[in-house]
């Protein structure tokens, strides 16, 4: 069977094709220009591998609804030219075969799920902290979509009172997003994230409020295991951060084993760098 598999993104569209086993047989990736440039790129790039299925991992939001007039359109994206853009409309125009699709970020869940740091679980919640903060939750063995599907990286939180960083939200300034996106990182300290030092204090604020976000999602869904990926993750001191801190906001309150074995309970992502991919595989296994 061959599959084909997207991970659409803000910069880079990401195609693949690859079988049911997760084994990817040709990758390229064309930078997001504007639907009229890339996806002739793309279309032309599965005509030619004879996909029997697809699968979409896209930047949202998203319309996930399938009984939806406009299923399959990207809706307020800050990427302008793809605002009110049917994705999945144009692909089935033109490819002819079925295609699953939802957010990039349950579909990296899912990938995490199958192959990677999330494997036998059946609740997990894949967190991306880069550009901006998405979440992708899996409840039950079924990835939530809800009314449309899960903002959780805009949730509100609790302030350090000692924090006058306004955040950088359009929307909310200081949600998760406003305040521990890479962009938030770098406006709040007048650099790049990447450049602030390891021992800096921006690194405690960053870890606290990232912990603040993940006790919320402990204490609502339960989840068995939580990964933590995306560009900010690339600071290694800060999982031990977040570890630490929430044990302290949780406690004690909670009784169980994933909080004794916190750094097998909260973790990176474990598919070098392709759960979004392989995710977008499944999603197009799946549709079959
Ligand atoms: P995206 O979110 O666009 O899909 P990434 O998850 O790679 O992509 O996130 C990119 C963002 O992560 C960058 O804009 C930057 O703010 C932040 N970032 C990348 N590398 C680092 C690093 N080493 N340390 C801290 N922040 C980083
Ligand atoms: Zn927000």
């Amino acid at each position: 069977m061959r599959i084909g598999a997207l991970e659409a993104g803000g910069t880079k569209m990401v195609c693949a094709v690859g079988n049911e086993f997760g084994e990817i047989e040709s990758l390229v990736k064309f930078p997001t220009g504007t639907p009229e440039t890339t996806m002739p790129q793309m279309i032309s790039y599965f005509k030619q591998q004879k996909i029997d299925a697809l699968g979409i991992g896209c930047f949202g939001p998203i319309d996930l609804h399938k009984d939806s007039d406009t299923y399959g359109c990207i809706t307020s994206s800050p990427k302008e030219a793809w605002r009110n853009y049917n994705i999945l409309d144009r692909f089935l125009k033109e490819l002819n075969c079925p295609i699953g699709l939802d957010t990039d970020v349950n579909a990296a869940c899912l990938g995490e799920m199958e192959y990677g740091a999330a494997k036998g679980c059946q609740n997990a919640i894949y967190i991306t902290i880069g550009t901006g903060v998405g979440m992708g939750i899996c409840s039950e063995g079924k990835l939530i979509h809800g009314v449309m599907h899960p903002e959780a990286g805009h949730m509100f939180i609790k302030r350090l009172s000692s924090d006058l960083f306004e955040g950088t939200c359009p929307y909310h300034k200081d949600c998760l997003e406003g305040l521990v996106s890479g962009g938030a990182i770098g406006a709040r300290y007048g650099k790049k994230a990447s450049e602030i030092p390891k021992h800096d204090i921006a690194w405690k604020y960053t870890a606290h409020y990232i912990a603040e976000a993940i006790v919320n999602l402990i204490l609502t869904l339960e989840p068995e295991r939580i990964i933590l990926g995306g560009g900010v993750m690339e600071q290694e001191q800060l999982l031990p951060l977040i570890h630490n801190e929430v044990v302290t906001l949780l406690r004690g309150y909670l009784q169980i084993d994933q909080l004794q074995k916190i750094e097998e309970y909260i973790v990176r992502p474990g598919c070098d760098g392709n759960q979004g991919i392989l995710g977008a595989l499944l999603l197009g296994r799946n549709e079959l």
